[in-house]
């Protein structure tokens, strides 16, 4: 039996790989010092899993963006508009995919399945593919090298990149799929040549619901990508059970890796009903990947124990159920929480030992584990009885809910009279989503604060000087709706969280969300309630300053939820209408303080939708239903707003609809416009802002480009619910990228007005 994880955070425990990565972009890194960095770090990892015992190493579940694009530049899968682009080095193209460059835009970016971690869509042209190079082959031997075994190699799987994959036309199809078995057996023989002996081919595609279709490709891509290949070949899902189990665990593999956490059930009932074919090793996932409890070490003992009845033949080995890329590093140095909480904690290392404890009991080295044992389960049973988790008026309050406090009093036709009447808003009004850079000043104005080097009123001074400053750089621009800013704010969440009961937070618990992008989600460990008003002060004070309406600006319940780590003994549902209740109280407390239109973000809605379709239903209702608990209890007056971005919107229109917010603005750029032959299908009944730029981009867009999507847009939606704005917040762009960027934004809604 042997432990080992299918990823480790490449971020590192202080987020060095962000660092090392900026640095470079910023061009104070040569390439040279760089790739050292690099490496130093990969090492460094792969040090720290052999410390904690783990059996097996892995590679390939480091990057130096993303891991499907890897795998899209290796195969030379190159979109032709970056053939303008003027080299620099090996990694021009690779960061031009990632972040755009020059004049040429970015890679679409979305959704990694249900997590928060965004991946780079990979895009087929239907050029021929070729193995250009093979980065893993240097893994391997950096890794021999330096401790003198082989590690696993981790790949994303042929199907799952294909699925992924965009652009990919019926004429396409085949050519596709022949240049994919292609490359994929090019890099595995080339893997096999520089050492590696075993290969894990990553599919969580194989979890969805898959089609008659689908089936019979993924049994041609592996009969033909492992044809001839003797090293070890293990294909690995997570995040929900394997589909079709009987046909699929039958795949040409020697190892099937199988998720006992979210998958659980599924995968059991299906393992009792068919077995697990004799000739294959199982790869048990028994430790949840992305959470960030303790587990309860008896359980998952059973667990193995029961997957161990089932599979009497095969060798079982025990890993993570998904790479530990969702979770921080360490709670090693985290002394802000509260003990109960933190000794209830597991981050990716004190998962790793988790492992290492399961394994040591199976293998009866028990004297050494007990006493870890029974710490374990008294950490969880303390958390259990913690005071924060019986605030009787909160769960009175949500079992009080009746559907009256879901609902408006009037419908949409209506409402939207009258707020036009009140809110004197001119057609196609402009606006933001409602971050301003957080310059290097504001960065540093918090730093100086959160170490006590200025007072609080020194510190909101400063934020109340930006905001004053954007409010008159708003008005120069000639915006119709302002908003104060976000100053205040590191995170979204974060920000909310600190100032509602039931939160906690770490001080270095960062994932990574896209690209260098980490984020430090906080944990949602008691029950939720509204304490005083979160926001209205510095909102109130920018509308103050401007006779235009300013919007007030909130993070919606769902998205909270879905970028926390949530307390496991309660429904998830339950938690988001906790939220959804204190929320409505700050919407409320806005209202009252005189703002008009209120925006509740909730870009992460979707992205909690569960893997399988049968599961949407529940997951849509409970969700729909925390956004209106939060925003219904309104005057028809008050125009509620909400923001989604980098999802695929396509199939979800219905969905945001049912959230009857009076305006949505969503990301339609960076998708390149796909949203709205959609919406030309199934006209929208609400107001909608599209995103008419990507703001992850540090390029300006031009006032063409925008009238262009703003021409379209035109076309599909009617001019009462038409709104312009970017595609998301501002706050990590330059001040002179945003006013050029909105300045030509506004430009292109006059050119509009002159049609
Ligand atoms: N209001 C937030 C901002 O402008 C929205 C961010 C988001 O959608 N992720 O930053
Ligand atoms: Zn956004």
């Amino acid at each position: 039996m042997k432990t080992a994880v299918i990823g480790y955070p490449y971020i590192g425990q202080n987020r060095e790989w962000k660092r090392i990565t900026e640095a470079f972009w910023k061009e104070q890194l040569s390439l040279e010092c760089y790739e050292q960095e690099m490496k130093n770090l990969r090492l460094a990892q792969l040090h720290q899993q052999q410390n904690l015992g783990l059996d097996v190493l892995t590679v390939g579940d480091f990057t130096y963006y993303d891991r499907m694009l890897d795998l899209a530049i290796m195969f030379n899968m190159i979109p032709s508009r970056y053939d303008r682009l003027s080299l620099k080095h090996q990694l021009t193209a690779y960061f031009a995919m990632a972040r755009g460059a020059e004049n040429v835009v970015a890679c679409e970016m979305t959704k990694w399945f249900n997590t928060n971690y965004h991946y780079i869509v990979p895009e087929y042209e239907g050029q021929q593919l070729t193995l250009q190079h093979n980065v893993y082959a240097q893994y391997i031997q950096e890794a021999i090298e330096a401790f003198g075994m082989t590690p696993r190699v981790t790949i994303i799987g042929p199907f799952t990149f294909y699925k992924l994959t965009k652009g990919v036309g019926q004429e396409q199809k085949q050519h596709y799929i022949q240049q994919l078995v292609k490359v994929y057996k090019e890099l595995l023989q080339s893997l096999e040549a520089s050492g590696a002996t075993s290969i894990q081919l990553e599919e969580p595609s194989l979890t969805k619901d898959l089609t008659s279709e689908d089936i019979a490709l993924v049994q041609h891509f592996y009969h033909q990508i492992l044809k001839g290949l003797t090293v070890e070949s293990i294909c690995t899902t997570y995040f929900e059970a394997l589909s079709n189990y009987e046909t699929m665990i039958n795949l040409p593999v020697d190892g099937f890796g199988l998720d006992f956490v979210h998958g659980k059930n599924e995968n059991l009932a299906a393992l009792k009903k068919f077995g697990f074919p004799k000739d294959k090793v199982l790869y048990a996932g028994i430790i949840n990947g992305r959470d960030i409890w303790r587990a309860e070490l008896q359980k998952q003992l059973a667990l193995v124990a029961e997957i161990r009845s089932y599979v009497p033949f095969s060798p079982i080995h025990l890993q993570t159920s998904c790479s530990l890329q969702h979770v921080p590093v360490t709670t090693a140095g985290e002394n802000g929480i509260v003990p109960e909480l933190l000794n209830a904690l597991a981050f990716a290392n004190e998962k790793i030992t988790e492992l290492q404890m399961i394994k040591g009991k199976i293998l009866q080295q028990e004297v050494l584990h007990i006493q870890a044992f029974l710490d374990s389960e008294k950490a969880i049973r303390t958390l259990a009885l913690h005071e924060s988790r019986k605030k009787k008026a909160v769960h009175a309050q949500v079992n009080a809910l009746t559907p009256e406090a879901f609902k408006r009093t009037d419908n949409y036709g209506k409402r939207s009279k009258l707020q036009r009447a009140f809110l004197q808003l001119p057609d196609y009004p402009t606006t933001t989503i409602g971050s301003f850079p957080q310059s290097a000043q504001v960065k540093k104005n918090r730093r100086l604060w959160r170490k006590g080097e200025i007072t609080t009123t020194e510190y909101e001074a400063f934020n109340a000087n930006e905001t004053a400053r954007w409010i008159t750089i708003q008005e120069q621009l000639g915006l119709d709706v302002l908003v104060h800013g976000e100053f205040e704010r590191t995170d979204m969440v974060e920000f909310f969280g600190e100032k509602l009961n039931g939160f906690a937070f770490t001080t270095n618990g960062w994932v990574v969300s896209y690209g260098s992008r980490c984020v430090k989600p906080p944990i949602i460990y008691g029950d939720v309630e509204w304490i005083e008003p979160m926001t209205v002060k510095e909102v109130s004070a920018a509308q103050s300053l401007t006779e235009k309406p300013v919007k007030g600006m909130l993070t919606g319940p769902v998205t909270i939820l879905n970028w926390s780590f949530v307390r496991n003994d309660l429904a998830r549902s339950e938690v988001a209408y906790q939220i959804g209740l204190a929320l409505r109280e700050e919407v409320r407390a806005l209202e009252n303080a005189g703002i008009n239109i209120i925006q509740v973000d909730e870009p992460a809605l979707k992205e909690g939708l569960p893997i399988r379709k049968s599961l949407h239903k529940a997951y849509i209702d409970a969700s729909v239903n925390a956004f209106k608990l939060a925003t219904s209890g309104v005057r028809e007056t008050t125009q509620i707003h909400t923001h989604m971005c980098y999802c695929e919107f396509n199939d979800f229109i219905d969905v945001i609809e049912s959230l009857d917010a009076d305006v949505i603005s969503i990301e339609t750029s960076r998708s390149h416009g796909e949203l709205i032959k959609v919406l030309k299908e199934t006209p929208y009944k609400l107001g909608i802002g599209l995103g008419v730029y990507d703001i992850h981009s540090p390029r300006i867009p031009t006032v063409e480009e925008m009238a262009a999507i703003i021409e379209k847009g035109k076309k599909v939606i009617a001019k009462e619910q038409f709104w312009i704005n970017p595609d998301c917040g501002l706050k990590t762009r330059t001040e002179q990228e945003t006013i050029a960027s909105l300045k030509n934004m506004v430009a292109a809604k006059e050119r509009l007005k002159q049609l």
